[in-house]
């Protein structure tokens, strides 16, 4: 049993999905890896796992990153970047590994839900304004 454990901004953990070891500076990975650390210390042994997501207001904009936008290999605009009013989508090997919503906070659970599923989908189907993303989910 380790007599030292680490969580939040300090920690440095290896994220599977990436495939590299990743330090988190978000609040949500901060409350959630204390979290493990706690189910840990208790007797789980369930890799840690969180996909990176942070929000952040620049200039009376909602910005909100899912994922690890620069672990990718080809993205996808949806909506219009000139009007502030898009999300930028991150496509590693056809699926979604990322994506950052601009004033389009009520996409990103569905973007989560996409990144999680790691379902390979249309890049034109994901650039559509006409087809949800909750329908792509
Ligand atoms: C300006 C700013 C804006 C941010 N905005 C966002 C945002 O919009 N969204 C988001 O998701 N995240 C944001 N973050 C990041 C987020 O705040 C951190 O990821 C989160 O607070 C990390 O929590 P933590 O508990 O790991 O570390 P901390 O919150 O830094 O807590 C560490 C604590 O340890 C204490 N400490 C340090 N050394 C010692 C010592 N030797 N002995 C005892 N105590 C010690 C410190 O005083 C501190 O209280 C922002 C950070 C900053 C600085």
């Amino acid at each position: 049993m380790p007599w030292l454990y680490a969580a939040g901004d300090v920690a440095c953990t290896l994220d599977s999905d990436a495939g590299f070891h990743l330090r988190q500076e978000t609040w949500r990975n901060a409350e959630n890896q204390a979290r493990a650390v706690a189910e840990i210390i208790m007797g789980c042994t369930q890799p840690y796992r969180e996909t990176p997501w942070m929000w952040t207001d620049q200039l009376g904009h909602a910005i909100q990153v899912t994922g690890l936008p620069e672990a990718t290999d080809a993205t996808v605009v949806r909506g219009d970047l000139n009007a502030a009013n898009a999300t930028v989508i991150s496509l590693r090997d056809g699926c979604v590994s990322a994506g950052v919503t601009i004033n389009q906070s009520r996409d990103r659970r569905y973007l989560e839900a996409l990144v999680k599923s790691r379902k390979r989908i249309d890049p034109q189907q994901l650039g559509n304004t006409l087809v949800s993303l909750k329908e792509l989910v």
